[in-house]
């Protein structure tokens, strides 16, 4: 039985209810964690309250000495975290490390931007007034977090709050909360002050409704689907509070036909079925230009018949299962109604003959663009293959969707890929790399993908705000 961080404690939930954690590899529970509510939601935004002074009046080089302390902690611990991660969310060992040292490198980035918030002195229009604008962090903020990623979606929004000087109560998803209270052990370890961070698991709907209703929370920041940020934006709508939403995608992945197609297939290979397929900038839809489509999805086909599925703690295991039932099924529901539709099966098709929540990885040809998958998000490993035959035809079908996350796409002609980076309608591209997060570039996307960016020296500018200064000197 785990325990919340909450108001500087070790607390179970007032009324001692519980949630099991289920590895979703095996059915089997992992552990408990409590099932709290309102009451500990209060508590915690009113502990979070009495934090936030002493916190934001530490000199900023304060601030990022501890969390250069809660980075070295986790990165000394990455093997148990990564353990932890594998056993209540699925991905595969090598994957959860990877994780561990990207949740670590925002601690880290966030240390160092701490002691770089500037502000402007502005050249005056009046001989008797000097102006400044300083930026202060925003106060008391909340963080709800998915499970696709359990510890770095947690420390991209939690380390540049804590470096502005804010406060922040941290919800995690309720499918992996163990790694979210692991880094808030660590945490503690390092010093940071309870209250400062706090992690409370249970009811989302009871907590989120508490957090987006209080106006003592100044900010929320969330991760998660399309359709749950729409309905917390909602919520935070009487209380006009600073959002930061990183929403669902439908990424496309060009492939034009004079890419490196070799190149492409690994791009494909590492933007579609990491982590199972179940990350918001996997690659959604692959479209493949006419002179090379038949290649390609002959050398894709070969590279997906390749990837190995099973328990995630084995070695070698590349796919490990999809989070719980409700995935699997949604995932089967899309790939039949593409069949339906014409397209082909080049690869996969099926649940895996591990059962439990294991899907074959799987390639799609001739896909309909009325098929589900072309518009909706897998968040499986699912690849449907779309054919093209000019550039144009390209970016409308890439443009062609309310999401604006990530995009891919490969060329090898200098032009082309200016002019299609330009005309791409999304928050980040991919121009011959399947993989782009880092810490220290912008993320985040535009249309229905949501607002604010994480990461970069613009993620602390989420935590901050600004104030202007107009000051008599006459
Ligand atoms: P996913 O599709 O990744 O499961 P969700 O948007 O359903 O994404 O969930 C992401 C996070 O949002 C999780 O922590 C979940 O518990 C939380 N959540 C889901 N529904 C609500 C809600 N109505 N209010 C507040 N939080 C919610």
């Amino acid at each position: 039985m785990s325990q919340c961080w909450l108001n500087g404690r070790w607390a179970d939930a007032s009324n001692g209810a519980t949630l099991a954690v289920i590895n979703p590899a095996t059915g089997e529970q992992v552990g408990q964690v409590p099932r709290m509510g309102v009451d500990e939601t209060r508590l915690a935004i009113a502990a979070a309250q009495r934090a936030l002074g002493p916190w934001r009046e530490r000199v900023a080089d304060d601030r990022a000495q501890l969390l250069r302390r809660w980075c070295e902690l986790v990165v000394a611990h990455q093997e148990e975290l990564a353990l932890i991660m594998t056993l209540e969310q699925g991905k595969p060992l090598t994957e959860a490390r990877g994780e561990i040292a990207y949740a670590a490198s925002y601690v880290e980035w966030f240390a160092e931007e701490a002691r770089r918030v500037y502000g402007d002195v502005i050249p005056s229009p009046w001989g008797d007034r000097q102006l400044i604008a300083v930026k202060e962090a925003v106060g008391v903020c909340a963080a709800i977090t998915p499970w696709n990623f359990p510890a770095a979606m947690i420390t991209r929004k939690v380390a540049p709050a804590l470096a502005a000087g804010c406060t922040i109560i941290v919800k995690p998803a309720s499918q992996t909360p163990l790694s979210a209270l692991a880094l808030a052990r660590l945490a503690e370890r390092a010093g940071i002050p309870g209250g400062v961070l706090q992690v409370i698991t249970g009811s989302a709907a009871a907590i989120g409704s508490e957090l987006t209703r209080s106006p003592v929370v100044r900010k929320l920041s969330f991760t998660g689907s399309t359709e749950v940020g729409r309905e917390l934006a909602a919520q935070c709508a009487p209380t006009l509070k600073k959002l930061s939403l990183e929403l669902g995608g439908n990424a496309p992945f060009i492939v034009f036909d004079d890419a490196d197609l070799d190149a492409a297939v690994q791009g494909v290979i590492a933007s579609k079925y990491r982590n199972t397929g179940q990350t918001c900038v996997c690659t959604n839809r692959i479209l493949v230009q006419d002179a090379v489509a038949d290649a390609f999805a002959a050398k894709l086909a070969r590279a997906v018949e390749a990837l190995k599925v099973g328990n995630g703690v084995e070695a070698d295991v590349t796919q490990g299962p999809l989070i719980d039932g409700a995935a699997l099924e949604k995932v089967e529901e899309l790939v039949a109604d593409a069949v339906a539709h014409g397209a082909r099966v080049l690869a996969g098709g099926r649940r895996h003959s591990l059962g439990g929540s294991f899907y074959e990885p799987t390639l799609l040809a001739d896909v309909s663009p009325r098929a589900r998958l072309a518009t909706e998000e897998i968040f499986g490993p699912v690849a449907p293959l779309f054919r093209f035959g000019s550039e144009d035809e390209a970016l409308h079908m890439a443009n062609d969707t309310e999401f604006g996350l990530a995009a891919y796409f490969y060329s090898r002609d200098l032009a082309r890929v200016w002019r299609v980076s330009r005309r791409l309608e999304y928050g980040m591209v991919g121009i011959n790399s399947g993989i782009i997060s880092t810490a220290v570039a912008p993320f985040g996307g535009i249309k229905q993908s949501g607002y604010g960016r994480e990461g970069s020296r613009h993620g602390i500018d989420e935590y901050m705000q600004l104030k202007y200064l107009c000051l008599g000197v006459g």
